[in-house]
C-alpha cells in the first residue's frame, strides 16, 4: 500500500544517528528541507554542530576495531538484508527522492533501483577481499600480501542523487570493514535518513554508520578532517569543494576519493543512427532535470547532421511537460534551488550575447517552485562561456565540427573529464574515440553509462579514484605486506 506525503514523511528520522542513537544537534536552528516543486518546507530536522560532528567521529572511531573484525560474511548480510528492505520499500524512498530533490517519480524510481544494487553489489564483494602469497624472487623468503581496512571514513555527499550517492560510499565502506561519518548534503538529507534506519533495522552494530546533517557544512567538517582518528575522506560534489577537502586532507595525507564535476562532450558524427543519438541525447541532458554530473554538457555534431539533429531535440524537448515530481503528468521537474535557476538564466543570456540562437526554452516558469524550460541553444560557438562550464540544468548547446579530429579537440577542450558520449556506426572509428577521449568512462552509442558493477569515476579534475565495479571496494582498503623468511632454512 502506497502512503501519503505525510504517512511517508512522519516515517523520517529527523535527527541524528550517532553511535546507534538518534540523537539532537547542538546548533540553535534546525535545518529546514524544502520542496523545490513548491518552495514549501517538507520537515525540519536536526543541525550538527562541530562538537556533533566529532561525536560521531568519536563513535565511529570507537566502533572501528570491532567492525574490522566482524566477519565478511555478517558484514555482506547486513548489506543485503538492508537491499532487500529498501526494495520492499522502493516505492517510499522514491516519493521521498522526488519530494526533496524534484526528480519525476520515474526517475526516482530508476534512482532507487540503482543506488540499491550499490548495497548488493558490495554486499557481494565484501567476502571477495583477498590476497596473495609467494615466493620472492631469489627464494629466500615469502611474501604475503594481505588487504585492511582503512579505517574511520568521512562520506560527503551531494543533493543530486540522494540515495545513490550514499550507498555508493557506505556500500563499500561497510563491506570492507571501515566505519563512517556520513554528511548528506543539505538540501536533500532525508533519504539517508532514511536509508540509516533500514541500515539500523538490518542489524548494522552502533556507531559503524553515523550521519550528520548540518547547516554549517565547512566549520562542522574541517575538525573532522583534522582530527588524526579519521583515515579517509570520500567526497561527491563539486570540483571547487572537492579542491578545497583535498587541501584540508593533505594535512593528515588522508586518503581521499573525489567524484567531481564534470562537462561530459556528446560527439554525434555523420554516419551516426541518428534516431539513437537523438533518444541518448534526451536521457543524457534530460536525466535529473540536467542536474546530474554524467549530464551531455557540449553536443558537438556533425555540420552534416547538425540541423536535422538539434530540431528533433527541441521538438521532443518542447513537448515535456514540467511538474512536481509526483505529478504522473511530470517529465520534467524543478532545479534545486533559486541560485540554479538564476545560474541557468545567466548562461542562456551570455550565450546568446556570444552568438548562438535559442530553437526552444530558454526561460524560467512563472509560479511556485524553480522551473526551468528544457532549451536548446543552436550554433554556439567554440570558445562560449558555457561550454567551459558545468550547466547542471535542462539547456542543450550545440556546436558543429567538420572533422573527426576536430570532433576530438572540441570534446577534450575542458578541464574536465568524467565521461563522454560518442555517437557513430563505424567500429574503427568509435574505437580511435575511446582511446582518444580524455574521460574515465565513455559511453559508445548510448547515453546512460551508470552501472553499480562499472569502475565510476573521472581522470583530470573531474576527481581520483573509482566507485562500483571490481575497483570500488578497493578505495576503502590498504595493502599490507608481510616478509617472512623462508620457511625451508
Ligand atoms: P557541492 O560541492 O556544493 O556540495 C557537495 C557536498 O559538499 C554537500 O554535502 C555540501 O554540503 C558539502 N560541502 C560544501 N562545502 C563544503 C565544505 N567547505 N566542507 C565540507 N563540505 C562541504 O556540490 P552539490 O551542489 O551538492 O552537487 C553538485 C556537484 O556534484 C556537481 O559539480 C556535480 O557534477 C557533482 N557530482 C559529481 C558526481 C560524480 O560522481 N563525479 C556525482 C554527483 C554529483
Amino acid at each position: 500500500m502506497t502512503l501519503t506525503e505525510q504517512e511517508l514523511l512522519a516515517k523520517v528520522p529527523t535527527k541524528l544517528y550517532i553511535g546507534g542513537k538518534w540523537v539532537a544537534g547542538h546548533a540553535d536552528k534546525p535545518i529546514s528541507v524544502e520542496d523545490p516543486a513548491t518552495a514549501k518546507t517538507l520537515l525540519e530536522i536536526e543541525n550538527a554542530t562541530a562538537e556533533d560532528g566529532l561525536a560521531a567521529l568519536t563513535a565511529a572511531d570507537e566502533a572501528q576495531q570491532a567492525w574490522a573484525k566482524t566477519a565478511p560474511r555478517e558484514r555482506s548480510e547486513i548489506l543485503r538484508r538492508t537491499f532487500e528492505l529498501v526494495r520492499a520499500r522502493s516505492e517510499e524512498f522514491a516519493m521521498l527522492i522526488s519530494m526533496e530533490m524534484g526528480k519525476p517519480l520515474a526517475e526516482a524510481r530508476g534512482e532507487v533501483a540503482y543506488g540499491n544494487e550499490f548495497l548488493r553489489w558490495f554486499s557481494e564483494e565484501a567476502v571477495r577481499i583477498s590476497g596473495r602469497y609467494g615466493s620472492s624472487p631469489e627464494g629466500t623468503g615469502r611474501m604475503l600480501v594481505t588487504q585492511r581496512p582503512v579505517g574511520p571514513a568521512f562520506a560527503i555527499t551531494p543533493w543530486n542523487f540522494p540515495l545513490a550517492m550514499a550507498t555508493r560510499k557506505i556500500g563499500p565502506a561497510i563491506a570492507a570493514g571501515c566505519t563512517m561519518v556520513v554528511k548528506p548534503a543539505e538540501l536533500t538529507p532525508l533519504t539517508t535518513l532514511l536509508l540509516v534506519a533500514n541500515l539500523e533495522e538490518a542489524g548494522l552494530p552502533a556507531g559503524v554508520v553515523n550521519v550528520i546533517t548540518t547547516s554549517t557544512s565547512s566549520a562542522t567538517s574541517a575538525p573532522i578532517i583534522s582530527d588524526p582518528r579519521l583515515r579517509k575522506i570520500t567526497f561527491t560534489g563539486s570540483t571547487e569543494v572537492g579542491v578545497r577537502l583535498l587541501e584540508q586532507s593533505a594535512k593528515q595525507v588522508l586518503r581521499t576519493s573525489m567524484e567531481l564535476g564534470g562537462n561530459a562532450p556528446f560527439v554525434v558524427f555523420e554516419d551516426a543512427d541518428l534516431d539513437a543519438a537523438v533518444a541518448g541525447a534526451m536521457l543524457a541532458k534530460l536525466r535529473n532535470i540536467g542536474q546530474a554530473c554524467t549530464a551531455a554538457n557540449r553536443f558537438i555534431v556533425h555540420e552534416a547532421v547538425a540541423e536535422e539533429f538539434a530540431n528533433r531535440m527541441a521538438e521532443q524537448m518542447s513537448q515535456m511537460p514540467l511538474g512536481r515530481g509526483l505529478d504522473p503528468e511530470t517529465k520534467i521537474g524543478p532545479v534545486i534551488n533559486q541560485k540554479a535557476r538564476e545560474n541557468l538564466e545567466r548562461l542562456v543570456k551570455t550565450t546568446v550575447s556570444e552568438g548562438a540562437a535559442v530553437i526552444t526554452g530558454g526561460n524560467s516558469k512563472d509560479g511556485a517552485g524553480y522551473f526551468f524550460e528544457p532549451t536548446v541553444l543552436m550554433d554556439v560557438k567554440p570558445g562560449s562561456t558555457i561550454l567551459g562550464e558545468e550547466i547542471f540544468g535542462p539547456i542543450a548547446p550545440i556546436v558543429r565540427f567538420k572533422t573527426e579530429q576536430e570532433a576530438i579537440d572540441l570534446a577534450n577542450d575542458t578541464v574536465y573529464g568524467l565521461v563522454s558520449y560518442a555517437y557513430t556506426q563505424d567500429l574503427k572509428r568509435g574505437l580511435r574515440l575511446v582511446e582518444q577521449l580524455d574521460t574515465g568512462m565513455t559511453g559508445l552509442n548510448t547515453g546512460l553509462v551508470s552501472n553499480a558493477a562499472a569502475p565510476f569515476g573521472g581522470v583530470k579534475q573531474s576527481g581520483l579514484g573509482r566507485e562500483g565495479g571490481l575497483e570500488g571496494i578497493s578505495e576503502y582498503l590498504e595493502t599490507k605486506y608481510v616478509m617472512i623468511p623462508d620457511p625451508n632454512n
